[in-house]
């Protein structure tokens, strides 16, 4: 009798698990692909929809349609519920399955610093809901504002304050800025939305804090020119609807309360009953296995190693993709009979932050950049990723339009409450 084909399990559709599912082309074996969204997104963009730069379309696609070609490669939209490594099992809604091998991909979600109350009143941008979410009350707050003769409501209404001056925050409030000051501008009647005043928080001294100090600087430079306050060294104490309660003791009225403060890894990881660090990333094996359990593997934003300089593997694309082909390697060599476990070598290509129209800063190797060149690398970059992504041209298009036009298509408000 036949061997049983073997089934090898993907957990999540994101950089890590789509990678992972393209690069892995074993002679014989059967890949299971679950997400709970039915698209790979690209969250890079994600900004650009939140402010009306792209519509949700535009940086998605689904995981479906990335596979139809792929017979081996079956795509279940459900949620993953339980992983349970000593019986080789996976729970998804409600239902029990087994494999082989198990790769875990389900990155990372918003996290509160212990205060899940604020996400009601400050969304954090990790999905495309959240990124709809944000655009919708966004656009409403200054429809709002049009409609108010309160002079005092009218402020508040057209006050945004973003929390996190890493890259996501530096792009949010940027972007907003730019929204208010050039794109809005023109719509209205009553009111002047380039009056909107735009606060940026960070609770340490500087911007971008895993950038060198000088493009740090050179962002704050930027977003103050571009009208944004930017406040270094303060802390968030508390936050209710419409207003942000800071350490020092005072506090901003606003409408738009945007959290790009903090990451965790998916509270799945829990369920592995390996150590985690205390973001609940899973501290992984150097072939990113998990102790005592050389069929399962995390990559991408779940995982936490070390870099063979001693640095910590960050969250972002280039590590998940990477990861990703390394594991598939490890697997198809078992599968061949030849197996090799190399450890995982990552290689930092860099960092880039974009602040606005044609500004970024960048980091790639012992070069620095910043202004336009950044900005120019950042779109070059971004489009060399979004290969694949089959409305690319689209993409490029709307941002061609919206730099010559400062006209941005996407501002349309959908899912009002009435
Ligand atoms: C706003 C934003 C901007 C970013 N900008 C950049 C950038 O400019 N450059 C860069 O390199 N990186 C950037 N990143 C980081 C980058 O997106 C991540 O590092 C990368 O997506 C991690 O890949 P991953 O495969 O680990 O997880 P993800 O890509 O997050 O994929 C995880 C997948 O798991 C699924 N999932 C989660 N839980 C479950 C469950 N219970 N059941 C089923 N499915 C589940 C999710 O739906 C998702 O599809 C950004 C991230 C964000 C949020």
């Amino acid at each position: 009798m036949e061997p049983a084909i073997p089934r090898v399990v993907v957990l999540g559709a994101g950089f890590g698990g789509v990678t992972f599912c393209q690069s892995f082309r074993p002679p014989r074996a059967v890949v299971y692909l679950v997400d709970r969204q039915n698209h790979h997104l690209f969250q890079p963009l994600l900004y650009q929809v939140a402010t009306a730069g792209l519509s949700a379309s535009e940086i998605a696609q689904p995981v479906r349609a990335l596979f139809h070609d792929r017979p081996d490669v079956h795509v279940h939209l459900a949620n993953v519920e339980d992983i349970r490594p000593a019986t080789r099992e996976i729970v998804v809604d409600g239902r029990t399955h087994s494999y082989d091998y198990l790769v875990f991909a389900m990155g990372g979600r918003t996290s509160y610093f212990g205060h899940p109350e604020w996400e009601a009143f400050a969304p954090g941008l990790k999905s495309l809901d959240d990124a709809q979410r944000i655009r919708r009350e966004l656009l409403s707050a200054f429809e709002h504002a049009e409609n108010t003769t309160d002079e005092a409501e009218r402020r508040r209404l057209m006050t945004i304050v973003v929390v996190g001056g890493g890259p996501t925050g530096v792009e949010l409030a940027g972007a907003c800025s730019e929204l208010a000051r050039h794109v809005l501008r023109r719509d209205f009647k009553r009111i002047d939305p380039a009056q909107a005043k735009v606060v940026l928080i960070e609770g340490s001294p500087r911007l971008l804090g895993q950038f060198p100090e000088e493009l740090g600087q050179d962002a704050r430079e930027t977003l103050e020119k571009m009208g944004v306050e930017v406040r270094c060294d303060t802390r968030v104490k508390d936050i209710t609807r419409g207003r942000v309660a800071l350490m020092e003791g005072s506090s901003i009225e606003a409408e738009n309360i945007l959290w790009a403060a903090g990451i965790a890894a998916s509270p799945l990881t829990a369920k592995l009953g390996v150590p985690l660090d205390r973001a609940g990333r899973v501290l992984v094996e150097p072939d990113l296995s998990i102790p005592g359990h050389p069929e399962v593997f995390v990559i991408g934003d779940a995982a936490y190693l070390l870099d063979k300089d001693g640095q910590v593997v960050p969250g972002v694309s280039p590590a998940a993709i990477q990861g990703a082909k390394h594991v598939a390697r490890i697997i198809e060599s078992e599968l061949e009979g030849a197996p090799e476990r190399p450890p995982f070598d990552y290689w930092d290509k860099g960092s880039m932050a974009t602040i606005g129209r044609s500004a970024a800063v960048a980091k790639l190797g012992p070069l620095q950049m910043t202004g336009f060149l950044a900005w120019t690398a950042w779109l070059f970059v971004h489009l060399l990723f979004l290969v694949g992504f089959r409305n690319k041209v689209a993409v490029l298009w709307q941002w061609f339009y919206s730099y010559v036009t400062y006209r941005r298509g996407a501002r349309i408000i959908t899912g009002l409450k009435r």
